[in-house]
């Protein structure tokens, strides 16, 4: 999978009225909020995937749990990664909101458009440079995982926030969902 641009900020104007029609989940693409839009390729190698995949990707990033996708009615976006693996490009945006939810550069809305060979990701941030550096490292970690590779993630996410990391706790049924994200 590869970065074919990222443009921060990012501004899609020419769907502003758009947007603000097609649905209430959307409409933080016509409001305020700094956007960065992302264009990414997918080879058909990527699409290979690892048996463990979802697995490994949701004990890596815990925050996934956390996260609800507007495909699946607001639920839990780790409850449907099987279904969406091979939608890279989704899974893409949901790591990188994942790492932000761990340096709190949060902001939690993302949407991808686009087809399985070329697609477009837009995602809010707050502070420019983290979401530079989540992005990149969002997508070392997703190549990592295709390719069978191991990466460091706590340190990785360390040594672009200073030394501080918050790591989500595995998701239990029990306990109820402190905060709703909406994606
Ligand atoms: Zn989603």
């Amino acid at each position: 999978m590869k970065l074919l641009d990222l443009t921060i900020p990012y501004e899609p104007l020419e769907k502003k009225a758009l947007y603000d029609e097609v649905a209430k989940e959307y409409r933080f693409l016509a409001n305020n909020t700094p956007k960065m839009r992302l264009l990414i390729s997918t080879e058909l190698d990527d699409k290979k995937l690892p048996d463990d995949f979802a697995q490994k990707l949701v004990n890596m990033l815990p925050a996934l749990n956390y996260q609800l996708c507007t495909n699946h009615d607001e639920t839990s976006f780790a409850k449907h990664i099987k279904e969406e693996q091979n939608d890279l490009p989704h899974v893409l945006e949901h790591i990188i909101i994942g790492l932000m939810m761990m340096i709190k550069n949060d902001n939690y809305h993302g949407l991808t458009m686009g087809n399985d060979r070329l697609a477009e990701i837009i995602i809010t941030y707050n502070n420019k440079k983290l979401a530079i550096e989540t992005t990149y490292l969002g997508i070392r970690l997703l190549n990592a995982l295709l390719k069978r590779e191991k990466i460091d993630l706590i340190k990785q996410i360390k040594e672009i926030n200073r030394g501080r990391v918050l790591v989500w706790r595995k998701y239990a049924k029990k306990r109820k969902q402190e905060r709703q994200f909406t994606f």
